[in-house]
């Protein structure tokens, strides 16, 4: 990366992806969807149907050799970390895994620039996860490096939402015209956050249903509205279901919660089955983020709609495709 490039991402670290002032997309951070436009999501994709052949064909190559990603994640995570470290290695690169903020300096009250400043020193590019909304900016604001958010607090999930759009391609062929329905914790979960946010570059209808105390917050229906995207609210699963093109479920999402028993109140209140199933229709899909604490029974999972395994690989093939573009191999 050129000093110039460095001092422009520093200075503005929302510097859309798309933006891109040198014609690629090497050294950009990836904080938030709202960096993508159309465009960048057509080229992403291509990328990611690249890596997805030459996984099937060869399995891995060398494209990332020598380059080494630092994944550190200041909460739990198992698709997301584990997916960035494939990703890496598919591509023939190596990974240093902070998995556990516990067992490194974060423990002696390191602060967050320090710590990024200090794997800087080491890797070419960082994952970040926080329980921070605003945290991957912050790292951002202080690397030199691309920083990925991987999930920053009840904030953002980037790069969930771009695998859960090319999720909806691949299984459905098209996006315009769809009517999706977010169902679960609208409140807390940032991956809905990210989702609605991304959709807004397509003609579709958005449906949230919730119970009443996690409803999508204020701020993203503002957004969303402002790109004049229908929006729906209801608790009511019942009553949009049977137009619902992709059923995206969440879990409720229980370390968010101050009182425990506000989460047992809550956590059990929708649960899709087969016997619900039968009043969707047959060409829809369900997605899940993963991971399920109960939400969608297991008797649903050889459904030919239960999309949310399949979900799962094809955030491989886009991480690859981030992980090759923000290194300037692609
Ligand atoms: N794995 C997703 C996330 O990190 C969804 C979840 O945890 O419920 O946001």
């Amino acid at each position: 990366m050129t000093l110039h490039n460095s001092i422009i991402r520093q200075s503005n670290p929302h510097l859309p992806f798309g933006d891109r002032q040198d014609g690629t997309y090497y050294g950009k951070n990836i904080l938030s969807v709202k960096q993508f436009n159309r465009a960048d999501l057509t080229f992403i994709f291509e990328v990611a149907h690249e890596m997805e052949e030459m996984v099937r064909r060869v399995g891995t190559f060398d494209l990332l050799k020598g380059k080494i990603l630092t994944n550190l994640f200041y909460e739990p995570s198992t698709r997301t970390s584990s997916s960035f470290t494939a990703a890496m290695e598919r591509l023939g690169g190596s990974v240093i895994p902070i998995n556990d903020v516990r067992y490194s300096s974060v423990s002696k009250g390191e602060s967050l620039p320090d710590t990024i400043r200090t794997l800087e020193c080491y890797s070419d590019v960082i994952v970040i996860r926080h329980p921070e909304t605003g945290s991957a900016a912050l790292a951002a604001k202080y690397a030199r490096k691309p920083i990925i958010n991987a999930g920053d607090g009840t904030g953002e999930h980037p790069t969930q939402a771009l695998l859960d759009l090319f999720t909806i391609l691949e299984e459905l062929g098209h996006v315009d015209g769809l009517t999706i329905t977010m169902l679960g914790d609208l409140k807390y979960g940032r991956t809905v956050h990210s989702l609605a946010r991304l959709l807004t570059l397509y003609n579709v209808r958005l449906n949230y249903v919730s119970p009443e105390i996690l409803p999508m917050p204020a701020e993203v229906i503002e957004e969303v509205n402002a790109k004049n995207i229908s929006q729906t609210v209801t608790t009511d699963l019942a009553k949009v279901l049977p137009e619902t093109d992709v059923l995206y479920v969440t879990r409720v999402q229980k370390e968010r919660f101050e009182d425990p028993e506000v989460y047992e109140k809550v956590k059990g209140s929708y649960v899709i089955t087969p016997e619900l199933m039968t009043r969707a229709k047959d060409d829809m899909i369900v997605m899940h983020p993963l991971p399920r604490v109960g939400e969608i029974s297991m008797e649903f999972d050889s459904d030919p709609r239960a999309a949310y395994f399949r979900q799962m690989e094809y955030g491989l093939y886009v991480r690859m495709a981030l992980l090759a573009l923000v290194l300037g191999k692609a």
